[in-house]
């Protein structure tokens, strides 16, 4: 494997790559990193925030996202709201992360950053981020897997799936409810719980009865089913089937 230096920011590196690094409240710049940065949320570090914070996906929308439409995208762009204060993150304290276990995806992957074509490169200099100084080495699979990426890596897969398709066809629909409908079934997910129980959703789509439990249950279970309903509708996979109205 190759070894990586403490200067090597912007290489291209494979997640094999050895890779220095060390993140602890002893080091010096600690939490510096979480002032004033734009944090990119996806559907899954939604649901994960809002469960931390035991509140409504609502009501996380509302209170800590800004969202920027993006031109020709159907779905925006949704960032964490940095405290117009002192620019903070609001989860930031002098101990640390307050949401550490469900942190979003980028600050888990901080001071790496991924590539497209799946690489990674450190986005950080080692005289801001004193971490990049210390001694402690693992492969950038270890340390991601140590920083619990896999289940965002898993998520993130399946919402490539509709996102990656909507980008290369570059659909072209000006509808505001569709946008809503999208957004809603990926990132407001009480509201899509809510939206699928008391509309003629059950009653128009044959979803079967153990998904219909998971979904009551689950939030992770409601994402995977909101990301087959924009394939469904807007890319025509077909996975659902449409009752028989008459029955
Ligand atoms: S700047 Fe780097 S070392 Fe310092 S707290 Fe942030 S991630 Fe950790
Ligand atoms: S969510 Fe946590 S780790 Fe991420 S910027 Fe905010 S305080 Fe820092």
């Amino acid at each position: 494997m190759k070894n990586t230096s403490k200067e090597q920011k912007g290489e291209r590196m494979d997640e094999k790559h050895l890779f220095k690094f060390k993140c602890y409240p002893g080091v010096p710049c600690f939490t510096q990193c979480c002032r004033d940065v734009t944090i990119v949320l996806t559907p899954y570090d939604v649901l994960r925030l809002k469960k931390a914070l035991g509140i409504s996906s609502d009501k996380f929308l509302d209170d800590y996202t800004v969202i920027i439409p993006k031109e020709k995208r159907l779905i925006p762009m949704v960032a964490l709201k940095m405290n117009e204060k002192d620019k903070n993150c609001p989860f930031v304290s002098e101990e640390g992360c307050a949401v550490y276990q469900d942190r979003p995806w980028p600050c888990r992957m901080y001071p790496l950053d991924m590539e497209d074509d799946g690489t990674f490169r450190i986005i950080a200099t080692s005289s801001h981020c004193l971490g990049l100084k210390e001694e402690k080495e693992s492969s950038i699979r270890e340390w991601l897997v140590d920083q619990g990426i896999v289940p965002y890596e898993e998520m993130n897969a399946l919402l490539s799936t509709v996102t990656t398709p909507l980008q290369a066809q570059d659909l072209d629909i000006e509808n505001p409810d569709i946008e809503k409908m999208v957004f809603m079934a990926l990132y407001n997910l009480d509201r899509f719980r809510d939206f699928i129980f008391k509309s003629t959703f059950l009653k128009r789509l044959d979803v079967p009865e153990e998904r219909v439990s998971g979904i009551e249950k689950s939030d992770e279970e409601l994402l995977k089913l909101g990301i087959d309903w924009v394939k469904f509708g807007l890319l025509g996979e077909k996975l659902f089937y449409v009752k028989n109205q008459s029955s």
